[in-house]
């Protein structure tokens, strides 16, 4: 991809629970899509490989990977798969979850991203959300959900990490959706406000 050309992403926000993963998972099968989760991309790294042992050397005490590294490891990822061809730059739209997580990471992807919307996956019955996590935790034996304070806790985090980054955004770019509802509804908000600011090339 010639450098002055940038990807055209949407970027995904939501805090835990927030149904982020079902709905980046639904919408990855969407046409001119592709679904990036940072996440997914550094437990795809060789694990014996130095990157992949630096990866696990913060994930593995629940910190954040560097910025520089996340980023370079972002962009090889992709450059490897525009390569392959399974991302087409004039076609595809990336769906971006879990990064930029901090502002820098929003700073170090600016030249390289051309962001047409933030979708930002709001929870205001925190209440609700801690009780269908616990739940979930139960049935799908996640001991990280299991204690209510971790939950919370989780919460916050969340809240403390998104907010500057979000905020390092223009305001106008930033959709507001109520994920308080079902996940249908959650859904059909989605659409409805990407099928009006994304370009009709499929
Ligand atoms: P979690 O919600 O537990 O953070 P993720 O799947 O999003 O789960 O990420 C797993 C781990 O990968 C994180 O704990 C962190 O170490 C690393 N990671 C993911 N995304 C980023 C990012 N944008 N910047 C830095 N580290 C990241």
């Amino acid at each position: 991809m010639p450098h002055h050309q940038k990807y055209k992403a949407v970027l995904l926000f939501g805090c835990p629970g927030s149904g982020k993963g079902t709905q980046g998972v639904t919408l990855a099968g969407m046409p001119n899509l592709f679904h990036l989760a940072m996440g997914d991309i550094f437990r795809g790294l060789d694990k014996q490989s130095p990157i992949g042992q630096e990866f696990l050397s913060y994930s593995t005490k629940g910190l954040l990977v560097p910025d520089e590294l996340t980023v370079r490891v972002w962009k090889q990822h992709v450059q490897a798969l525009v390569q392959r061809g399974e991302i087409r730059p004039d076609y595809h739209i990336l769906l971006l979850d879990g990064i930029p997580r901090t502002p820098a990471q929003a700073e170090l992807l600016r030249d390289c991203i051309g962001i047409l919307r933030i979708l930002h996956l709001v929870i205001t019955n925190v209440d609700g959300l801690v009780h269908r996590l616990s739940l979930r935790a139960k049935k799908a034996n996640r001991p990280d959900d299991a204690d209510e304070s971790v939950i919370r806790k989780r919460i916050s985090v969340y809240e403390q990490e998104t907010s500057p980054v979000l905020q390092s955004y223009p305001a106008a770019l930033v959709a507001d959706i109520n994920a308080d509802q079902h996940p249908l509804a959650v859904l059909r908000d989605i659409a409805d406000c990407l099928s009006r600011c994304l370009p009709a090339n499929i």
